[in-house]
């Protein structure tokens, strides 16, 4: 009896709370027509161009005009950088350090474990991602369905739910694979995540050519995207199976990267997060499933960091190659996405500007939506954010991130050098 009223009253406050949830998704001006008005100085409108002293006019979810007699003015950003929200093509929301600070151990009740995912999106959201890709979780789904209906503040997530994992012959024959990809698309999915080889240093293909081709061509019939988990000979594996995306890419020679650009494969390497996170938090991750059972064994982590930056400076040199902007965030990862911008245009050679598009129109173009996001432009979603700072001159800038908007509504909105250091999440 207790716990049917416990019950009652906790779906009460649910009721409650989404109530509110809605009404605060609604901004005025989608309850009225009225369009928001934004002043800047300077706008990176995410293809390359930056466009000077201008104002962008929003009603409901969409950019309607850039109109530099627009008026009255909304939100004054002058002095700052705004630019469309960045796009993440690869996270997992649902990693998080568990209740004994370690990684992916117990993480407490169904509740708690999904505050943990909530409070991931909410992170990375405020650092300026207004849309993710995060490959392979079903917690992912919940989640990505209540950010949609307004009902919890986060960026727009695409998610591959299970994972197709190579097992060699176990992996399923090419029908039993295509078999797997419709059931994953009736699921829900927004994509297929595939993991075609071993580890970052070494192990070889867990996927024939044959059971790629069958995966990424069933996946295409159903107009589902590929994202492959692969290094050395999958790379072209995948590449020859015409998967869309190839991720992290380790050992792949010019030859690889030269045909990914002839075939319009998107390429996914991540510069410096994600080991530079391992190493961060080793205390965490040690002994832990996959990671070095001491202390010591993290050493040889920081010798990838170099072969990361190799591998992209030569991505940098293949004409035509569409490198997107993905960072594998983790535990520990989440709401710091933006250092990837820091470590790809400091450490692997990568022109600030390019840095930032691979983020903006390249990534939407990349998700196959670039009619909807990645740019400021009229009939775009208004996913505008504003940096305190010149990333082109200063590519640390990424980290002041003071004005976040998301289909319209604005979710942050600080004074500049008040940028608020979420709980774990400093650079
Ligand atoms: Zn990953």
């Amino acid at each position: 009896m207790r716990k049917v009223e416990f019950h009652h009253r906790l779906f009460l406050i649910a009721l409650c709370l989404a109530a509110l949830a809605r009404a605060q998704s609604q901004s005025p001006a989608q309850e009225s027509g009225k369009q928001i008005v934004i002043r800047a100085s300077t706008v990176l409108d995410g293809k390359g161009r930056v466009l000077h002293d201008t104002r962008i006019v929003v009603e409901g979810p969409k950019i309607v005009a850039i109109d530099p007699k627009a008026g009255p003015v909304d939100y004054d950003l002058r002095g700052l950088t705004v630019l469309p929200g960045w796009i993440d093509a690869h996270v997992h929301l649902a990693f998080s350090f568990g209740k004994d600070g370690k990684n992916g151990s117990d993480e407490g009740t169904p509740h708690e474990a999904a505050y943990h995912v909530a409070s991931n999106a909410w992170v990375t959201l405020m650092a300026g991602f207004t849309t993710v890709q995060s490959v392979g979780s079903p917690r992912d789904v919940p989640l990505r369905d209540a950010i949609a209906n307004g009902l919890l503040p986060g960026p727009r997530i695409l998610t591959s739910i299970e994972p197709l994992s190579g097992r060699g012959e176990q992996t399923g024959t090419p029908e039993e694979i295509r078999a797997y990809i419709r059931k994953e698309k009736a699921a829900g999915a927004d994509l297929i995540k595939i993991y075609a080889a071993g580890g970052m240093r070494q192990g070889g293909m867990t996927m024939s050519q044959e059971q790629l081709n069958a995966a990424c061509d069933e996946a295409r019939k159903q107009s589902l995207r590929t994202l492959v988990h692969a290094y050395r000979e999958a790379v072209r594996a995948a590449t020859l199976a015409g998967c869309a995306q190839v991720e992290h890419g380790l050992g792949a020679t010019d030859d690889d990267l030269k045909l990914m650009a002839e075939k319009g494969t998107y390429f996914d390497p991540q510069a410096g997060l994600l080991i530079e996170t391992y190493l961060k938090y080793k205390e965490k991750y040690v002994g832990t499933p996959f990671f070095p059972k001491t202390l010591e064994g993290f050493a040889s982590m920081e010798q990838i960091l170099p072969m990361n930056r190799e591998l992209i400076r030569r991505a940098v040199k293949t004409p035509g190659l569409k490198m997107v902007f993905g960072t594998d965030a983790v535990a520990g990862a989440h709401g710091r996405n933006a250092e990837e911008f820091i470590d790809r245009v400091r450490d692997a050679g990568v022109d600030p500007m390019a840095a930032l598009v691979s983020a903006n129109s390249l990534g939407a173009e990349a998700l196959g939506m670039a009619d909807q996001i990645g740019s400021i432009a009229p009939g775009l979603q208004a996913d505008i954010i504003a940096l305190d700072g010149d990333p082109l001159k200063d590519i640390t800038a990424v980290r002041r991130v003071v004005f976040v908007m998301k289909g319209g509504i604005v979710y942050k909105n600080t004074a500049r050098s008040a940028v608020p250091a979420y709980a774990g999440v400093q650079p």
